[in-house]
């Protein structure tokens, strides 16, 4: 059997390749740290207005909503290869909150809301988790009370990933507190600058700062912005559309990191003499960037004939983010002591620290690896629950 893309793939492929490399430093030139907001924010914008120009931002939606109606096969091309390049690509607005507006949204809500997404003048950050809420996510408190034509938010979220970038939030929200607590829940858009809204930075374990803490005192967000029905968020917020979700970033992100550090390797070979084990393992890692690249392209090829990929999907979110963490040790055991150090030492080889300390979370972020055994466990071998 040969395993191949078909040739308009692969030439979407070379477009993509000779478009990375006019619009993006080469990745070792890369300089990863920001002058401040604005800068990251016109870097990600900046990058994400160039795609939309050539319709790949939202080339997953359908046509009549600005998108491309592109197959699962170009998205999955699309989506290797521009995490291969560490591209800046993520985009709320483009995953889940045009496609909730699509399938639940007002006309009004459609014709304000989805043109702007689509071409990257907004960035949305998602507020779902709180202190007391992640796995279990309909145990969230942040209550939303009916006042006249609006709503008024009072509660706390956490780990909002970009809330002190955001233009816009999607967030749920307790409508009812008497009902079932997956019955009384609402989603909302609401401007992240609306008066009683507070973001404080959450520090990561890398020393950066990517999420943060958003505290809402008496904000008020119009009616008018509650997505769907009122009490159904929770039904809502499992957006069901049928794009690509293989996760075939993590593979082919792991496969350039696997890639450096061989190229490495061969440039110090002190530091391979220095650890005779260190060709197994990095072996170990190449083989396991084409194992999971295939698994990503299993869940791909099932949704390109129509098949709902379920458990498939978390066994590779569970491969890719525990792969993720195995390279990253992989590429600090090469470096031996000097993967300590980090930007602001001159005898830094390449920065391995911020790497190894930023893959903790793969295993927690988008859903805990207990959280996806579980699946793989109850709808995948049909295990009874626990
Ligand atoms: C990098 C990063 C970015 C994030 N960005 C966002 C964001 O933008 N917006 C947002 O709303 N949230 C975001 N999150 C939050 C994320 O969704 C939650 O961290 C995640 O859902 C886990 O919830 P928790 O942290 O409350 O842990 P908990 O759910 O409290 O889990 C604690 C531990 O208990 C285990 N556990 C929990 N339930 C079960 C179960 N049923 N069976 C077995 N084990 C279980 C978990 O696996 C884990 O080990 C982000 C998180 C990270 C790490």
């Amino acid at each position: 059997m040969r395993f191949a893309f078909d040739q308009d793939a692969e030439s979407f492929r070379d477009e993509l390749r000779d478009f990375i490399s006019a619009e993006l430093p080469p990745i070792d030139e890369r300089d990863n740290e920001f002058e401040g907001l604005e800068d990251e924010y016109n870097y990600t914008m900046g990058f994400q207005k160039k795609l939309s120009e050539r319709n790949w931002l939202a080339m997953a939606w359908p046509k009549e909503y600005g998108g491309a109606g592109a197959s699962h096969m170009r998205q999955l091309v699309f989506n290797e290869e521009m995490a291969y390049a560490a591209a800046p690509v993520g985009n709320m607005g483009i995953a889940w909150v045009g496609p909730s507006l699509m399938l639940y949204g007002t006309e009004e809500q459609k014709t304000k809301f989805i043109p702007r997404i689509v071409q990257a003048d907004d960035w949305w950050c998602t507020l779902y988790s709180e202190p007391g809420a992640g796995s279990d996510l309909a145990a969230l408190q942040t209550r939303a009370v009916k006042d006249g034509d609006d709503y008024i938010i009072n509660g706390q979220k956490i780990w909002t990933s970009g809330g002190h970038l955001a233009d816009w939030g999607w967030l749920a929200a307790r409508t009812d507190p008497d009902a079932p607590k997956h019955k009384g829940i609402t989603m909302f858009m609401f401007d992240m600058k609306s008066p009683g809204v507070t973001i404080r930075p959450l520090i990561n374990i890398a020393d950066r700062h990517g999420f943060n803490e958003v505290f809402f005192e008496d904000v008020r967000v119009p009616a008018s912005q509650v997505v769907g029905e009122v009490n159904r968020g929770w039904y809502h917020m499992a957006v069901a559309l049928d794009f690509e979700r293989s996760g075939i970033q993590s593979f082919a992100g792991g496969r350039r990191t696997v890639e450096r550090l061989v190229q490495l390797a061969r440039k110090h070979p002190a530091l391979v003499g220095a650890r005779e084990t260190i060709r197994h393992e990095l072996a170990e890692r190449a083989l396991e960037v084409n194992v999971g690249t295939f698994l990503a392209y299993r869940v791909a090829t099932m949704q390109a004939k129509g098949l709902v990929p379920n458990h498939e999907a978390s066994a590779s979110k569970l491969f890719g983010s525990e792969m993720s963490q195995r390279i990253a040790l992989t590429g600090m055991h090469l470096l031996g002591m000097a993967g300590q150090l980090r930007d602001d030492s001159r005898h830094q080889v390449i920065d391995q620290a911020t790497g190894y300390l930023s893959a903790v979370s793969a295993t927690v972020a988008a859903g805990t690896s207990e959280i996806q055994r579980g699946i793989i466990a109850t709808r995948g071998l049909g295990l009874p629950r626990g």
